[in-house]
């Protein structure tokens, strides 16, 4: 259930709602929209009964939500979440960029992708500290001593940094060097690693189980912003389905679909969602055709030499390209928002 409140509602009246919901065994979610506030219930929400909360001052109207996902659905709040860092936004209609290695190798290795995703325009640099690998015998980060590589990448660069939480008990240090705490795919539903990140401050990049559906996807954004966390940003990433001649199938129908029925960004990673460097291009450009609000793409200085991921990732000269067919494809798309607005098309 959502309560919308009248948009005179005084801040006594949010209180006395809020602890009406409280002492119904429920929980409030106190959305303060520029015009009126929209508060959700949320939990054990069967003793909160509408024709009471009716009843209460400065209460408009009261929305019974149909979806299973509550706070991250279009029902909640209809207007598109903008999350803003360091001068980009995600899901305001230009694209952000973040690339870089999938795992930190070096403090080198770091810093030199780092100067090659700025110079060419990237957004923020990614890097994997800790890394969940499908072997155990495989390189499984370099733990702290990678976050602090990303540390003297983002204070060289301005660039702000991304990087895998794999436990929740990690999170506190992850969340001390990133700007954007990632969710991987292997841990989508890992319930008690995101109601960890819902309760800490950063911006969390939530990437899609390679056999999760739509609902169950949204169902672990919801398990965020239950605990208060609403900075959550969606990443499409492959699913696992028949095909051989791919890592993964990078599904495009969940962009569109999701930006339906949910006011969060969502952005695409191709080179997980293909496996392949020669996919990424074609890809990125898909993807920004069907809406997606930015990219995460793979990027080494030397693709082959790279401890992970090397046959997905891209070499600086194929980043360069990418960047630039990006710009065109954005400037094309302005002019076309424009023409829309113009009503000449
Ligand atoms: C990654 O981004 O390096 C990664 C491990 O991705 P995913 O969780 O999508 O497999
Ligand atoms: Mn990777």
């Amino acid at each position: 259930m959502v309560i919308v409140m009248k948009a005179d509602a005084t801040s006594h009246d949010i209180e006395q709602v809020e602890q009406f919901i409280n002492t119904h065994s429920a929980r409030a979610h106190i959305s303060q929209g520029e015009e009126r506030t929209i508060i959700g219930v949320i939990g054990y929400k069967h003793q909160v009964r509408r024709e009471h909360l009716l009843t209460l001052s400065g209460v408009e109207k009261v929305i019974p939500i149909s979806k299973p996902y509550k706070l991250v659905s279009r029902e909640f709040k209809k207007d598109n979440t903008v999350i803003y860092l360091n001068g980009v936004a995600f899901g305001n209609g230009t694209p952000v960029v973040i690339a870089g290695p999938c795992s930190v190798e070096s403090e080198e290795q770091i810093l030199e992708t780092a100067h090659i995703v700025k110079e060419n325009g990237g957004h923020l640099l990614r890097g994997g500290a800790f890394k969940p690998r499908s072997s155990p015998y495989s390189f499984q980060g370099l733990g702290e001593e990678g976050l602090q590589h990303l540390q003297k990448a983002r204070e060289e660069t301005g660039l702000y940094i991304i990087t895998e939480v794999l436990e929740a008990q990690f999170v506190p240090l992850v969340a001390e060097y990133a700007d954007v705490l990632q969710i991987g795919a292997r841990n989508m539903q890992n319930y008690e690693l995101l109601k960890a990140v819902g309760r800490v401050n950063r911006p969390v990049l939530l990437k899609r189980g390679m056999s999760a559906q739509m609902t169950e996807f949204l169902m672990s954004a919801e398990y965020i912003m239950s605990e208060g966390n609403d900075r959550i940003i969606l990443c499409e990433r492959g699913i696992r389905t028949f095909v051989e001649y791919s890592r993964n199938t990078l599904d495009l129908n969940v962009v569109p679909a999701i930006k339906n029925i949910s006011h969060l960004p969502i952005i695409v990673d191709p080179s997980h969602g293909t496996g392949r460097r020669d996919l990424i291009e074609p890809l990125s450009l898909a993807s920004l055709a069907v809406g997606a609000d930015g990219l995460m793409i793979e990027v080494h200085p030397h693709p082959e030499q790279a401890w992970s991921d090397a046959d997905q990732t891209l070499d600086p000269a194929s980043f360069k390209r990418l960047m630039n067919r990006i710009r065109h494809f954005t400037e094309w798309q302005e002019i076309y928002q424009k023409e829309i607005s113009a009503g000449q098309i």
